[in-house]
């Protein structure tokens, strides 16, 4: 099975929209409609099975709407559904708990967008909790493309965040942090509690960078993943096929970690 771990879609009604505005501010060309639909159709063209969608609540406001349509997703067959915690609410707890309940695995944090820094103390709750509740935390790391002032997840940030909370388990997307993959050598490989998933590496980040990572950190610990609409999936799963490390690992990257980790075996 090849799982896809980093995908973006939004409700047919604001799909447009929001593709338009992303990819006008990174300046990236969206490889769909932004539906859920139109992700679907590419996924299997590009072989995928499964896509793990990434929901980001990036207003306190939007927390409550965003994982209710997280939750109507959650019996589709293609599409494994996170949900989002915005740092300022102040029902974040109850949120996860309402998440849980409804069998979503995991949450996606982007501090970019929800303004903080990853390792700020006022998500040390909703990290701790997500570990008691068996929750998978999805991180942004490094640099957006479209909002690359500040960076607010760095891999020293990650770093701190991730071992505070050991019996959590974390994903750093873009390969630990885009365009920080000393810092990932340096910061983050060999972290026990951390995945580190391929989003938007397939075709920007070099394949050297890329293997050097996965032998620190272990291949057994990366997840394939896309981040279409802004890389195809077919893209990523290139990248991966191309790179110098064992067949086995090139299987269980493209789907048998996730496979575990999603508890899908
Ligand atoms: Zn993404």
């Amino acid at each position: 099975m090849i799982i896809d771990f980093h995908v973006h879609c939004f409700p047919d009604a604001l799909a447009k929209r929001a593709i338009h505005e992303l990819a006008e501010r990174a300046n990236l060309y969206p490889h769909s409609n932004g539906t859920i639909n139109g992700t679907v159709k590419h996924i299997k063209d590009s072989g995928v099975d499964k896509f793990v969608l990434l929901n980001i609540a990036t207003k306190p406001k939007q927390q409550r709407t965003i994982n209710d349509w997280a939750i109507s997703l959650i019996n589709d067959d293609t599409v494994i559904p996170f949900g989002s915690i915005h740092p300022f609410c102040d029902d974040k707890i109850e949120e996860l708990k309402r998440l849980h309940n409804a069998g979503i695995r995991g949450i996606k944090i982007h501090p970019d967008y929800q303004n903080f820094f990853v390792d700020d103390p006022c998500m040390d709750c909703v990290y701790e909790e997500c570990g008691k509740l068996g929750m998978i935390i999805s991180f942004h790391a490094g640099v957006d493309l479209g909002l690359s002032q500040i960076v607010h997840a760095t891999p020293t940030m990650i770093a701190k965040a991730v071992k505070k909370h050991p019996g959590t388990t974390f994903i750093a997307a873009h390969m630990g942090g885009y365009w920080h993959w000393d810092e990932v050598l340096e910061q983050l490989c060999g972290i026990n509690n951390l995945y580190l998933d391929t989003a938007y590496c397939g075709v920007t980040m070099p394949v050297k960078k890329a293997e050097e990572i996965i032998a620190a950190h272990g291949a057994d610990r990366i997840l394939m993943a896309s981040d279409m609409p802004w890389e195809i999936p077919s893209e990523s799963i290139k990248m991966i096929k191309s790179l110098n490390i064992s067949e086995s690992d090139k299987i269980n990257i493209m789907g048998g970690n996730a496979e575990k980790l999603l508890n899908l075996i």
